[in-house]
């Protein structure tokens, strides 16, 4: 076996990483063991997690019920494929998601990742249509901020114009990407939109509250309320794309519970296992579903990921949801907001700092602009810190069991390193 040194070293020039320009990026650092909101790395160092591993590590690191779960399955079945047979852990765990969701939303489609559940959803409200029989419409309502993806379809309905993607342009379909309808203004002009294209507009498709990887930009619940209003007027699908806004990470169990709406469809993933083995879900409304029961087998939705369903990933997500039955974490996730909120408080006054907010488990300081975000990133290891700047914001989005302390100390690093960068 290759001691540490030498599966990093020797592995290193075979590896590509994600959204990193391997040139110039500092060196990654070498992770043996995470625990809690903890990360520990190779020479010894320990880090608090701010991030929760891209938002998925709900319970924290490791968490007991979770793990003991996943090895009981490992035993019996850790995979079998889904064209044809069935087994009882996806099956329950569409259940439990059908009864904690809101109105009818209630089948549910597994894939393994965020962007594939976004790509199922488009192709649903697709073919919804033209098994309904209005074979025109296409076309999606997306939004400026929004992030749904890094698939090709995922990145269309996307903000691609300015953020990550853009050298994609070029190839992607062209759906309709507007201003979220926050204003008078910007409600007139998507009214107007949807109005001189509706028989073309397939769906409008947003992230519930919170554009996350966009840059942590909020909105209010009135705003997914309009959209539904909107969505009805005009007959076309509304989805909620709510794989880093689900579970809790708001402060109700899903964001659209904050609007008092039902989507047409909806996309979780992400915390979904409790940030342990891969696996998302598109849910639909039961009207959706039954345009595609039929006798006709081209009515049928055409897409089956060889590993959908896995047999480990659903016994993770119906454990992860165990944790969430006794309503202690979502009691907690107002604990962490107050913290949050009393924490970065002060980073308000700071040379450079545009605005702080805070939404549930999500902590936001933002900034005109960041220049140097591999020093800043840098600057917050230092300080054993985990924290990954997006865009032009400093965000914190930790476990949702993390404790006061913890946020004093990811909150009073983002402020120490802020004083330290003028
Ligand atoms: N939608 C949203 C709202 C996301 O935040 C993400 C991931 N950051 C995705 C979709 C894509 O998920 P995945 O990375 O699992 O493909």
């Amino acid at each position: 076996m290759l001691d540490q040194r030498d599966w990093y070293t020797t592995g290193l020039d075979h590896i590509w990483l994600p959204y990193a320009q391997m040139k110039t990026a500092p060196a990654p650092l070498p992770v043996v063991r995470t625990q809690g909101t903890r990360i520990h790395l190779a020479d010894g160092r320990e880090l608090v997690d701010g991030i929760a591993s891209w938002w998925t590590a709900c319970h924290g690191y490791n968490h007991p019920h979770i793990r003991d779960a996943v090895q009981r399955q490992l035993e019996v079945m850790p995979h079998v494929m889904f064209g044809g047979i069935v087994h009882e852990q996806p099956l329950t765990l569409a259940r439990r998601l059908s009864e904690m969701l809101p109105g009818d939303l209630d089948r549910v489609f597994f894939t393994d990742s965020g962007s594939v559940s976004v790509e199922v959803a488009m192709k649903m409200a697709v073919q919804y249509w033209l098994n309904v029989g209005e074979k025109q419409r296409d076309t999606f309502v997306c939004f400026r901020g929004g992030y749904h993806g890094d698939t090709l379809g995922t990145m269309a309905v996307s903000d691609f114009e300015t953020g990550i993607h853009q050298k994609f342009g070029g190839i992607l379909h062209r759906h309709h990407c507007v201003a979220l309808p926050e204003s008078p203004e910007t409600d007139a002009a998507l009214v107007a939109l949807i109005g001189q294209h509706a028989d073309r507009i397939a769906g409008i498709i947003v992230e519930p509250l919170v554009q996350g990887a966009g840059g942590m930009r909020f909105h209010c619940p009135k705003v997914l309320w309009r959209l539904r209003e909107i969505a009805d007027s005009y007959g076309a699908l509304l989805i909620l794309d709510e794989i880093f806004t689900g579970f809790g990470r708001t402060g109700t169990m899903f964001a659209c519970e904050a609007a008092g709406i039902v989507p047409d469809i909806v996309t979780l993933s992400k915390a979904l296992t409790g940030g342990t083995l891969p696996l998302a879900a598109t849910v639909a409304r039961r009207r959706i579903f039954e345009s595609f029961w039929s006798d006709d087998p081209m009515a049928a939705l055409m897409h089956g990921p060889t590993y959908m369903a896995n047999a480990l990933a659903c016994a993770a997500a119906n454990a992860s949801l165990d944790l969430f039955e006794d309503g202690e974490r979502l009691r907690h996730v107002g604990r962490i907001e107050q913290w949050l909120a009393a924490g970065l408080s002060s980073c308000r006054d700071l040379p450079g700092v545009v605005d702080v907010r805070t939404r549930g488990a999500i902590g936001v300081v933002e900034l005109q602009r960041i220049d140097d975000l591999n020093a800043l990133r840098s600057a917050f290891v230092e300080k054993a810190a985990f924290i990954r700047p997006l865009g032009n914001a400093i965000y914190l989005a930790p476990a949702l069991t993390i404790g006061e302390e913890d946020v004093a100390f990811l909150t009073g690093v983002i402020g120490e390193v802020l004083r330290e960068r003028r």
